[in-house]
């Protein structure tokens, strides 16, 4: 049987990277889908550990493929999950953990029953713009992240996501945990 999939949704700068990195730390069962874009790759990125960084064509023709369980466009880049790191992980017996945008979790909500979907909120805007500065995209990319986050949150509470404010990475991490382990049993 397949295993299960858990989507864990944020705008850039809530925080999920560390969410899930922890998550995994702990729990060895649970895998992440390494994504496809066509974002350039930041500094500290490694291609096919962090994305799998490839051109808009290639991209396109992925979807024309049907490629991927999901995908949108976030900002002015594309993103998506291919259903082959999906079939992979779950042939080896893992679990899945998304870490995606609201525009992606829709879709997996449609096409995936049963999937957990969590909403991670900035704790704060000014948490959130630090979050972002600090990393080395262009200023006027990180104001533009964050007035988009606030759409993407409404967006999120509208599909019904549980919303967790993550002011406290250890916290965080149990309530999700908690989750996980309740969708498990
Ligand atoms: P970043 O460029 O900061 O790595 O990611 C920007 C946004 O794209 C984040 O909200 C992130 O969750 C989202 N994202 C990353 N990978 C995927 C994916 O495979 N599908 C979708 N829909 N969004 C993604």
């Amino acid at each position: 049987t397949a295993g299960k999939l858990f989507v864990i949704a944020a705008p850039s700068g809530a925080g999920k990277t560390s969410l899930v990195h922890e998550l995994r730390r702990r729990d060895p069962n649970l895998r992440m889908c390494v994504s496809h874009t066509t974002r350039p790759r930041r500094p500290n990125e490694v291609d096919g550990r962090d994305y799998h960084f490839v051109d808009v064509p290639q991209f396109e023709t992925m979807i024309a493929a049907d490629g991927f369980l999901e995908h949108a466009r976030v900002f002015d880049h594309y993103y998506g999950t291919s259903r082959a790191a999906l079939a992979d992980a779950y042939a080896r017996g893992h679990d899945v953990i998304l870490e995606i945008d609201v525009q992606g979790a829709a879709q997996v909500l449609e096409r995936v029953s049963d999937c957990l979907f969590v909403l991670l909120e900035p704790p704060s805007a000014e948490v959130q713009a630090e979050r972002l500065r600090g990393r080395g995209d262009p200023p006027e990319q990180a104001e533009r992240r964050i007035e988009v986050a606030q759409a993407e949150l409404a967006e999120g509470r509208r599909l019904g996501a549980i919303c967790i404010v993550n002011d406290d990475l250890e916290r965080t991490v149990a309530e999700v945990a908690a989750l996980i382990a309740e969708r498990r049993s």
